[in-house]
């Protein structure tokens, strides 16, 4: 086992990271930009490393500051986390050529299932259902797009080969306003992400966010953690996600998570991964796979029992999975509410400090998160401030136990959306359960027309 691990992020999943190191016996080195010089899970680390001014540019975007960070302080290996360089393969090279140990997939398997369209590609061949469309990057030639986009059949969704975090997609219901969109994203997709390549596939109207979490060895041993569904969404970004789905068939579920497994191990894959699908009609399509530890991986612990941060850094390290797919017991139900720092019916941003803080507690609830009494919330980054997660024995209770817990929950001095969140939680779409990935935001602009 390692016995210091270099964290290459900030926040939530820095203290996340630091937890899974402290059971484990290893050490911790914290980089950090000066705005996150006084927070308290930096102090908290047994060394920490100040990486650059505030701006992600020059911090924890910035490869040669966190590779010497390792260097100076002789860590072995380094925890990208999410966001970030999580997914970046430049940054997994980097690492193992300088003599650490990537927490994650190797940087080759990173760079084929981080461009969407070779992703798709791939897990197509690896017997995985793939949302209806091409398989390659769309031409440039004016009249080939319009006669793909009539083959798949309006309306279409026009996504970047490069794009993440719900940025990069554009919808598009009919012909006439087909070309001007795809330019639109191309142009976008290059300033965004570098890379200007756009492809095309079926728009579904109505589907679930239903993804798969898989665990995957050095020695082609994969076991998958169930399912969670993040269907409750704005903007493309999670905002409630919850394990296991509900009302799916057990066998279908079953079958993909096997076979997501399955893809694992035939692609060598090392370390965590999710897949992402879209569910409708009965079927399951794949979209994309994250090669990295996701925000919503609690809940797949509270079922499972199981801490997958311990599980990447173990794996990293070269041991065998500990378990089998027979001995993975699922178990209740869980549901986890991303607490932002933002407005919450018009979602702008809430920098600033926090001037009073009282978290829940009680059965069946854990919190993750990186705030305390007077931290400064800076404004140079995302505005998760971090996530309540509750477990239950049954749907009824992880529902009715953060709803208690929003309301033990005191953060003054910012904003956040935990009044959203209590309104959710009461929703009854949600109660029901199965609402689709549109159903927020159309909850949302009802609400906003009413007032
Ligand atoms: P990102 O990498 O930015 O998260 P994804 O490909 O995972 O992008 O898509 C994010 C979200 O966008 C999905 O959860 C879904 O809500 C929506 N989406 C993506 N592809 C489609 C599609 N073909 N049809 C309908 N919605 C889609």
């Amino acid at each position: 086992m390692f016995e210091k691990i270099l964290i290459a992020n900030r926040g939530e999943v820095a203290l996340r990271i630091q937890r899974a190191c402290r059971e484990l016996g290893i050490k911790t080195v914290v980089v950090h930009s000066e705005a996150d010089r006084d927070a308290k899970y930096v102090k908290l680390a047994d060394e920490s490393v100040c990486i650059g001014p505030p701006p992600s540019a020059s911090s924890y975007l910035n490869i040669p500051a966190i590779i010497s960070a390792a260097e100076v302080t002789d860590a072995e290996a380094i925890h990208p986390g999410w966001g970030f360089l999580a997914e970046n393969a430049d940054f997994a090279e980097r690492v193992e050529q300088s003599g650490f140990v990537f927490i994650g997939p190797k940087a080759e398997t990173i760079r084929l299932l981080g461009d969407k369209v070779s992703a798709k590609n791939t897990m197509k061949k690896a017997g995985l259902p793939v949302v209806p469309g091409i398989d390659e990057a769309l031409p440039e030639e004016a009249n080939a797009v319009m006669k793909i986009a009539r083959s798949i059949g309006y309306p279409v969704i026009i996504k970047a080969a490069g794009g993440g975090g719900g940025r990069g997609m554009r919808v598009v219901h009919t012909e006439a306003a087909l070309l001007t969109a795809v330019q639109m994203t191309r142009a976008e997709a290059q300033a965004a992400f570098g890379n200007p390549t756009v492809y095309l596939e079926k728009y579904l109207e109505n589907p679930r966010h239903i993804e798969f979490q898989v665990l995957a060895d050095k020695f082609r041993n994969a076991i998958h953690l169930g399912e969670r569904d993040c269907s409750m969404q704005r903007r493309h970004q999670k905002v409630i996600e919850e394990a296991p789905a509900v009302h799916l068939n057990q066998r279908s579920r079953f079958r993909i998570a096997e076979r997501c497994a399955d893809a694992c191990r035939k692609l060598g894959y090392e370390g965590a991964a999710t897949f992402e699908f879209l569910h409708g009609n009965g079927e399951f399509y794949f979209i994309e796979i994250n090669t990295r530890l996701q925000v919503e991986h609690p809940v797949t612990e509270m079922i499972t029992g199981l801490d997958i941060v311990q599980l990447q850094i173990r794996i990293a390290a070269g041991e065998k999975l500990p378990l089998k797919q027979r001995d993975v017991a699922f178990r209740g139900h869980a549901i986890e509410c991303r607490i932002n720092a933002e407005d919450p019916y018009k979602f702008t941003p809430s920098p600033g400090r926090i001037t009073s803080y009282h978290m829940p507690g009680g059965p069946g609830i854990r919190v993750d998160s990186h705030a305390y009494n007077g931290y400064f919330v800076p404004p140079h980054y995302d505005s998760l401030l971090g996530k309540i997660i509750a477990y239950g024995d049954t749907r009824e209770q992880a529902i009715a136990r953060p709803d208690i817990a929003l309301s033990e929950t005191v953060i003054e001095g910012i904003k956040t959306n935990i009044p959203l969140h209590q309104e959710l939680l009461h929703d009854v779409a949600f109660l029901r359960g199965g609402a689709s990935i549109h159903y927020l935001e159309e909850k949302l602009a009802k609400m906003a027309r009413e007032e």
